[in-house]
């Protein structure tokens, strides 16, 4: 199969995109070859989402379910209330609604968080486990245990959850009577089970609280470099330039992966005096030479009534959010939703070379900087060079 007439990823004329076995086979002319003609419009590598939770999304206005203060208390106080009434069925279809929105934008290898407490965690995680059977081949997805390390409870879900085929340790230390326990119990367990972690950090506007350095001293410690992940982040934007350098140095040296959810910071936060929103210095940490990463978070549930899983929404979020204006700090913007995550994920063969797998996505627009600054719809998806999804624009002024 070949993807005729298609724009790479800075490079100035179009190609053909060869597909074989899944991967890419060759870039360049090919003369008389069979497949589509896009006329000159751009390609993307498949979109990463290294960061959402499918067991809470489009749950919003269901039920009743509305957060009046739009806070992240209250969100949490009434997904908990509700999901005592909720089953294995209904978090399997709201998911189910959220991958497909996902592949719709371009999304081909999804993490996703899952709450791993006493209210249905193992029966979500058993769902969640027949969804990827029954997705297979359209989206690779690897679940996160978003549960309570440093509890004894929390403690033996967790190890259940490990055993029953949960890929990734999680927690949410700064909301946990004791942030530095849950840590450190959290790189026990990835420790004893040899498995990544990712955790919720620092996402409030308090610079009192910042566990994100001392993570970084446990990780350096344990020699557990290039294996941890910590999202949002937040409360490292309140620090002193000098804080600020300090711990981004022991970050880098860490090797943490960082994950930014700007749009969820930007309907979360806020609401003191002065409005301010706990953005991750995402331009310091990149020139720090740390892979910083986009993510959803939540999409149309307690926690943020806007979105629709669209990564290329999210970067283009970022550049408001961030002023990723330079046409540098917008490319950028642009590889935290494909390179960056893929590293998070550890995607083998990720990318648009010959070799790499053929998960790919075309635009309706002619370059990248379009397809970024107008958000252009998504007219193919592949997944391993087999078509999943595809749409047709059609424009008519009357
Ligand atoms: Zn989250």
């Amino acid at each position: 199969m070949t993807l005729k007439n298609v724009r790479l990823w800075g490079a100035g004329e179009p190609v053909d995109i060869t597909v074989d076995k899944g991967r890419i086979a060759a870039i360049g002319a090919v003369p008389d070859s069979v497949g589509e003609d896009f006329g000159g419009r751009a390609v993307f590598p498949g979109f990463v989402e290294s960061h959402c939770h499918l067991d809470k999304t489009l749950s919003l206005g269901a039920g009743g379910l509305e957060n009046h203060s739009g806070t992240l208390m209250e969100a949490i106080e009434i997904w908990r209330a509700s999901k005592p009434h909720r089953s294995k069925a209904d978090f399997k279809e709201r998911a189910r609604r959220g991958l497909l929105q996902a592949i719709a934008r371009g999304t081909t290898s999804l993490r996703s968080h899952l709450d791993m407490d006493s209210y249905k965690g193992l029966e979500v995680l058993e769902g969640m486990l027949e969804l990827r059977q029954e997705f297979s081949g359209k989206i690779d997805l690897e679940f996160v245990a978003l549960g309570q390390p440093g509890d004894p409870s929390g403690d033996a879900l967790m190890v259940e959850a490990l055993q029953r085929g949960i890929d990734i340790v999680g927690g949410c230390p700064h909301i946990t009577p004791d942030p530095l326990a849950c840590m450190k119990s959290a790189l026990d367990l990835a420790e004893r089970f040899g498995r990544p972690v990712d955790l919720h950090m620092d996402e409030h506007e308090n610079p009192a609280h910042l566990d994100l350095e001392p993570l970084a001293e446990m990780v350096l410690a344990r020699g557990l470099q290039n294996q941890v992940t910590s999202d949002h982040n937040c409360s490292l934007t309140f620090q002193s330039p000098e804080v600020q350098r300090r711990v981004i140095d022991k970050v880098t040296k860490a090797e943490l992966h960082l994950v930014s959810l700007p749009a969820v910071n930007l309907v979360l936060q806020g609401k003191g005096h002065p409005p301010a929103r706990g953005l991750m210095p995402i331009k310091a940490l990149r020139s720090a030479g740390i892979n910083v990463a986009l993510g959803s978070d939540n999409v149309v549930d307690p926690f943020q009534p806007m979105g629709n899983y669209d990564l290329l929404w999210q970067a283009n979020t970022a550049v408001h959010a961030a002023s990723l204006t330079a046409p540098e700090e917008r490319q950028a913007a642009l590889e935290m939703i494909t390179l960056a995550p893929a590293r998070i994920l550890g995607l083998p063969g990720y990318g648009l070379q010959v070799g790499c797998t053929a998960d790919l996505v075309v635009v309706d627009a002619h370059s990248y900087e379009t397809a970024l600054a107008q958000i252009a719809p998504r007219l193919r998806v592949y997944k391993a060079g087999k078509l999943v999804y595809q749409q047709e624009v059609r424009h008519e002024w009357l």
